[in-house]
């Protein structure tokens, strides 16, 4: 059946295309939107699902499970607490991002990515960040509305009396935000919405790749060393194989990590530890502003602000301000780090005893994750650059640490009326990447060297993730995978 355009249940799934793109989230359905771009036809996207609209969603998506129970856990308390990209609907995290849209630092991308890929994300070209970037915002102009109750207040000049050399910009992003009487509604782009026909300018009037929710890869099938198409699970507990020549993997970095393994032992190379697993380190003060103030700050262009300091403390420093939903308003100042490497963090895999190579079930997978001694250093030397300024702002503080998010870190500010700390988890940003990293098992574009016809793509290709918020650069990787597919 027809859901929309290029959108069928999965009673429509054909036994056979050209490539077949697993998960239907960010980079699934990006990079089936550069094949189609690219004149393939025959390209057909499948998600665990479901279907639940094509608009963003503003909250996070961890309220549909998958069909069957996630084979994983987790050694890591208290990090990923939750599994990112593991559950949620067709759009996968596209559907609540925030759309910040910055791009990896350049000394890191020189010094850790292949020079092809690099080159190309600093270039000019398609799959550059200048051109998604470029892209985004005009889709953001071609779709947003001015607030008529725009102010044109800039709270840079008063920051600057107190902290001279901070260069703040706002936070370019593929969408906006909106305090309405029940909280923070965000609104961003979603490569779902080309579905609906509010995508990028130049979707329009491409034939829409097919998409089909509510099945789940099990595993790669792969004979003579080559992908050969998947075996699908759905909630009925029934299973589907479809046979494809190019599978591209796009299920988010855990699942990912986990569909690759399974591919590569059944071409014969078992490997149970995945190491590099890295999430950004996020962490802040929660500090009560006054309503005035705050008022005209949140109406202004400089509500959202940014600072890059990703050269020197491998992060970047953010500043929103936060009124609605909340009995008073508060600033959000916070860092989003780069783990400190070498990363302790994995996953692993135990495949089932006696299994025949790859299994026919889906292997069970444990995260492990914790600060290193480096990374808590790092959080204290970037704690104490934000209290110099909270100091100079002459803003208290409260004395407690320890792991807490902003929401009760804000709440607790407010009832106290000093500024509060907090220390996000690992796996809480949804930002994890890095296990299957572009340049080692994979080549340009993500081609997996070892099992023919294979693609990994999305932040599990990421060799160094660096400060930035990841989806530039997946959406940027989104083409450099479907040129590598189709052979250009
Ligand atoms: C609240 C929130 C705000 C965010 N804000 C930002 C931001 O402002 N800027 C930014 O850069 N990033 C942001 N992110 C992170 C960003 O959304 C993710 O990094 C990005 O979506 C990851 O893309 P992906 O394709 O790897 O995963 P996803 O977008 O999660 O897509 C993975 C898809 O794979 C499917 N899947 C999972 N397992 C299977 C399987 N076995 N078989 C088939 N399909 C499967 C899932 O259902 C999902 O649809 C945010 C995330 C959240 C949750």
């Amino acid at each position: 059946m027809r859901i929309s355009e290029g959108l069928h249940s999965k009673e429509d799934l054909p036994n056979r295309c050209g490539v077949l793109v697993v998960g239907g989230g960010m980079s699934g359905l990006s990079t089936a939107l550069e094949l189609g771009e690219r004149g393939a036809r025959d390209v057909v996207v499948v998600d665990p699902g479901p279907f639940t609209g094509f608009e963003h969603r503003s909250r996070t998506p961890h309220t549909a499970p998958l069909p069957g129970p996630p084979p994983w856990w987790r050694s890591a308390s208290p990090h990923y607490a939750e599994l990112p990209g593991v559950t949620g609907p067709l759009g996968g995290r596209s559907r609540c991002w925030h759309g910040v849209l910055l791009p990896v630092g350049r000394r890191l991308l020189a010094e850790h990515w292949p020079h092809d890929t690099a080159d190309r994300l600093l270039g000019d070209g398609p799959g550059s960040y200048r051109a998604v970037t470029g892209e985004l915002l005009d889709w953001r102009h071609a779709f947003g509305e001015t607030r008529p109750d725009r102010t044109p207040d800039d709270p840079r000049a008063e920051l600057k009396a107190v902290w001279p050399d901070l260069s703040l910009r706002p936070v370019p992003q593929a969408g906006w935000s909106v305090d309405g009487p029940e909280g923070r509604l965000v609104w961003a782009y979603s490569p779902l919405m080309a579905w609906a026909r509010r995508g990028l300018a130049r979707h329009t009037g491409l034939a829409l790749p097919t998409v089909v929710p509510g099945l789940r890869a099990i595993r790669v099938l792969v004979q003579e060393g080559r992908a050969r198409g998947v075996l699908f699970a759905d909630s009925a507990g029934g299973s589907r194989e479809v046979r494809a020549d190019v599978v591209v993997l796009a299920a988010g970095t855990l699942e990912n990590t986990r569909l690759h393994a399974q591919a590569l032992a059944a071409a014969g190379d078992v490997v149970t530890r995945w190491p590099g697993l890295n999430d950004h380190v996020t962490h802040g003060y929660a500090i009560p502003l006054p309503r005035a103030l705050a008022d005209r700050w949140a109406r202004s262009d400089h509500r959202f602000l940014w600072s890059d300091h990703e050269d020197e403390l491998n992060a970047n420093l953010f500043m929103e301000v936060h009124a609605a939903g909340l009995a008073e308003p508060v600033l959000d100042l916070w860092w989003m780090a780069q783990q400190e490497g070498p990363f302790r963090d994995e996953i692993r895999f135990d495949p089932p005893d006696g299994a025949v190579p790859g299994g026919t079930a889906a292997w069970a997978g444990q995260v492990t994750a914790s600060f290193s001694p480096a990374d808590e250093e790092q959080i204290r030397r970037r704690d104490e650059i934000t209290g110099k300024l909270l100091e100079a702002l002459d803003v208290g503080v409260a004395e407690e640490r320890g792991f807490d998010d902003f929401d009760p870190a804000a709440r607790a500010a407010l009832a106290t009326g000093t500024a509060h700390h907090y220390v996000s988890r690992l796996g809480t940003a949804d930002h994890e990447a890095g296990t299957v990293p572009l340049g080692q098992r994979l080549d340009f574009g993500g081609r997996s060297r070892s099992v023919g016809g294979l693609f990994v793509t999305g932040p599990a290709v990421f060799p160094a993730a660096g400060a930035a918020n990841p989806s530039l650069t997946i959406l940027a990787l989104a083409a450099h995978t479907a040129d590598a597919v189709s052979g250009g």
